[in-house]
């Protein structure tokens, strides 16, 4: 992979799946690219997520362009373990031009090209991928009394297994399938309260993400053909009903209570007066995108949003933006997705470089 004080191409930023996807079809584009990433090892976010987690859709509904994901022995929906192993193993196979750890701390325009700075040194580049994720952005909501709470918080993004909770009382924060799930595993060793600002919103208990992905095909197949891309997903509800959240209904332990107010030395207090004391508090609260190195470019703006055209910056038209939501793609925070925006920004990127290289002729 070109080191640092090289000039290529295209700059990857990420070395997850968006980024290995870019990076599937940089390569077959015969670019010079290199894909920086800040991971010690390969496996984008995967690494990081719950010990429990598995995968809402079997193997074969979650492939990266050009190669499948492998089935697991004895799992039908894969572990994410499973998904880090055939990340590390896609990357080898594809000779992809990775370099880690670096971390980029930020992305400036310089004459005639981008330069891509990170704790390693610097790249200049034609054009520029961010795949940088969310995960290393967790979003806890700013309530009173965050800082007097003598219990533990952490976020679903430091959260492992339940075996740490045994014997303890511990709030769970959030309406989305993280929610549920921690939800589902701590209720097993601890007493549990959850807490969402909305009810939540079960899907069908037969939707898993075999269903999920023909809705959202259906729905792209319909926008593309004209039609309004009615039948959302989003439209079915918010929580998957896994087998373990299945099972956490059954005991009745699937019932949320309203947003508290603050919290208090020794646990949380809603507006009415009532109190719950607790040992920790578990905030699912969600992310936000990974952009701060995009800030000398002003980047994202005043509202944290970046003005994208498919999948490309408005604002700077060399820069890609890839699987940060459907904003950057319908899909793109998705394995089967992934590859999908990557294909299209490759393709606009490749006419781009060469509309410069004839220009410079
Ligand atoms: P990441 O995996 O986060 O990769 C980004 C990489 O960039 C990371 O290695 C990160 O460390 C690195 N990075 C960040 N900032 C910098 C920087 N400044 N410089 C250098 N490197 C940097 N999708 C599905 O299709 N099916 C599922 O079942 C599914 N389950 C999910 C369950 C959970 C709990 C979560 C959180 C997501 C799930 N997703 C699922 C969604 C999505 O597929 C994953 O979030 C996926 O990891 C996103 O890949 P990514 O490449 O966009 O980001």
């Amino acid at each position: 992979a070109p080191g640092p004080g090289s000039a290529v191409d295209v700059a990857v930023i990420g070395g997850g799946q968006a980024g290995l996807a870019a990076g599937y079809f940089l390569r077959r584009t015969g670019a010079d690219f290199v894909i920086l990433d800040d991971r010690e090892r390969p496996g984008g976010s995967w690494s990081d997520y719950w010990d429990s987690l598995r995968l809402f859709s079997p193997a074969a509904h979650s492939p990266l362009p050009g190669w499948w994901m492998p089935d697991q022995d004895g799992e039908e929906f894969p572990t994410a373990d499973h998904v880090a192993r055939y990340l590390t193993a896609y990357e080898q196979r594809y000779a992809l031009p990775v370099r880690r750890p670096v971390r980029v701390t930020g992305v400036r325009r310089t004459a005639g090209a981008l330069e891509v700075a990170g704790d390693a040194g610097t790249w200049r580049a034609r054009s520029v991928i961010s795949a940088t994720g969310t995960w290393r952005a967790p979003v806890v909501p700013h309530l009173p009394g965050r800082a007097e709470f003598t219990g533990r918080q952490l976020h679903t993004a430091s959260y492992r297994r339940p075996e740490e909770f045994a014997g303890q009382r511990v709030v769970v924060v959030g309406g989305g399938n993280s929610a549920a799930q921690i939800l589902a595993e701590v209720s097993e060793v601890a007493e549990t309260t959850w807490v969402t600002r909305r009810p939540p919103r079960f899907m069908p208990d037969d939707v898993d993400g075999r269903a999920l992905f023909d809705i959202a095909t259906r729905r792209e197949r319909d926008r593309r053909a004209g039609g309004p891309g009615t039948g959302a997903v989003a439209a079915l509800g918010d929580i998957v009903m896994v087998p373990s959240v299945r099972e956490v209904r059954e005991r009745g332990v699937l019932k949320a209570e309203p947003m508290f107010a603050r919290l208090t030395r020794d646990g949380v207090a809603w507006s009415d007066g009532s109190a719950q004391p607790c040992d920790a508090v578990v905030w699912c609260t969600g992310f936000r995108p990974v952009l701060d190195h995009l800030a000398p470019l002003g980047l994202p703006d005043a509202d944290g949003r970046v003005a994208t055209e498919g999948t490309r910056s408005v604002a700077e038209p060399r820069l890609h933006l890839l699987g940060y939501g459907d904003w950057t793609g319908g899909a793109s925070a998705t394995l089967i997705g992934a590859g999908r925006t990557a294909k299209t920004a490759v393709a606009e990127i490749t006419a781009s470089l060469r509309e410069g290289a004839d220009g410079a002729d």
